[in-house]
């Protein structure tokens, strides 16, 4: 039995006609896999990659070789001088918090230039929450450009607000649970020409979450200072079970390890025992596992416009990230179709999730998630709070297979089953 005999013919039509259309786009998401696997592969090798680097330390993790190699590697793949890529790295909010927190001192601000910025950001920012330990206490300030109605950065307004007293400015590169698009590595080089025009020595920052690898250049190539994501998406592979990067500027890599760590030890301590192999094994796949990714979205976005669903961004649009937005106009078929992507996981699948109030949100969330790491978003997954538009935020997806097959069941669960 084939995979297709369970599926209506009106439904393999269209992704057959899908198929044939988004191939060029494919191809070019291919041609971005081969160079970046082409960096990836020659930073492996100019670091000489034993087999005795994979296996970590223990205790302090004193001379831990490997952890330098895979340090070096990610500094050289994403354009940096150094990183930090540990373990204890516990999310992508803590390295990016690090990362802020690390660079400021009392009396000095943090301006982000992409709007406001991602949810859990707001809390460690002392945007949201009660405040405990956030950059107010210290009286560091924070403060956000909004963006253009159209989505754009507002390159006029960041010019006046930002100056040479600004310490930090932040670009958040994905859109996150905003509405607006993305932002190409194209797009974060206007930014930060603009920044440098009034303030060529403030450090700016990215919040590289979901972007990495998806282009064949990143924003430290483009002139930002240092930025920092999360292992659990693109950068781990799908191999990493947990742990973060930060990747910059020597010095100020240097400069937020003691905020990693305590002042004195910094990166130098930190063992990586049971993680390292991993870590190592999740970047080398990370190009082709990025690149599935983006090719799963990129045949969502092609086979539900086919369907009549509204999506952003088209299939068509560059991509700089692994996010996919759909929106239902009504709850019952978002629904529906999260629970079919579950119900179309490798883990997890006889779960039925249904939506749920969440703390921090004013409406249900319903969660898809059937993954091998927990939370894991370069795994495919499905989340999105009920509300109009009803937008479900589909992202990740371990191989380009798997995520045609969920999307092709959800499709059929949810416009082509009998109860509808
Ligand atoms: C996911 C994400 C983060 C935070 O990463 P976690 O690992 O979930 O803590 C930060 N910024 C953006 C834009 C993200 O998409």
């Amino acid at each position: 039995m084939s995979w297709r005999d369970s599926y209506d013919a009106k439904l393999l039509d269209a992704v057959d006609r899908v198929d044939k259309k988004i191939a060029p786009k494919l191809a070019e998401m291919d041609d971005v896999i081969l160079e970046n696997q082409a960096k990836v592969l020659r930073a492996f090798q100019d670091h000489n990659v034993a087999e005795s680097d994979l296996n970590g330390s223990t205790g302090y993790g004193h001379y831990d070789e490997g952890r330098d190699k895979l340090e070096a590697i990610y500094a050289d793949v994403l354009g940096g001088e150094d990183a930090l890529v540990r373990p204890q790295l516990i999310s992508g909010t803590h390295a990016i918090g690090v990362a802020l927190l690390g660079l400021v001192r009392p009396g000095d601000e943090i301006v982000y230039i992409t709007g406001e910025p991602y949810d859990t950001l707001q809390e460690v920012l002392g945007i949201t929450g009660d405040g405990i330990g956030s950059p107010k206490e210290y009286g560091i300030g924070v403060d956000w450009v909004d963006l253009l109605p159209n989505g754009d950065a507002d390159l006029d307004a960041i010019k006046k607000r930002v100056t040479p007293k600004t310490t930090v400015v932040a670009i958040q590169r994905s859109r996150g649970y905003a509405t607006r698009d993305s932002f190409t590595v194209a797009k974060i080089a206007e930014m930060i020409k603009a920044v440098r025009e009034v303030a060529p020595d403030t450090w700016i920052f990215v919040d590289n979450a979901y972007g990495e690898l998806s282009e064949t250049t990143e924003p430290l190539d483009v002139g930002a200072d240092l930025m920092a994501g999360s292992l659990f998406k693109n950068a781990g592979g799908g191999m990493a079970k947990t742990g973060g990067y930060i990747v910059g500027r020597k010095d100020l890599v240097e400069r937020v390890s003691y905020r990693f760590t305590v002042p004195g030890l910094g990166g130098a301590e930190g063992a990586t025992y049971g993680a390292l192999g991993d870590m190592f094994q999740g970047f080398f796949i990370a190009a082709q596992t990025t690149g599935n990714a983006i090719k799963g979205a990129i045949f969502e976005a092609a086979l539900l416009e086919e369907l009549g669903l509204d999506v952003a961004p088209k299939w068509d649009a560059p991509r700089t990230d692994l996010i996919q937005t759909v929106n239902f106009g009504n709850a019952d078929d978002m629904v529906k179709f999260a629970k079919a992507i579950q119900h179309n996981s490798p883990v997890d699948s006889f779960v039925t999730p249904i939506p749920e109030t969440m703390a921090g949100y004013e409406d249900p969330v319903i969660m898809a998630d059937g993954s091998f790491v927990q939370g894991a978003t370069i795994e495919f997954s499905a989340d999105g709070p009920l509300r109009a538009p009803y937008t479900l935020y589909l992202q990740g997806g371990l191989t380009y297979a798997h995520v045609k097959l969920a999307i092709i069941g959800a499709a059929a669960d949810t416009f082509f089953s009998d109860d509808k």
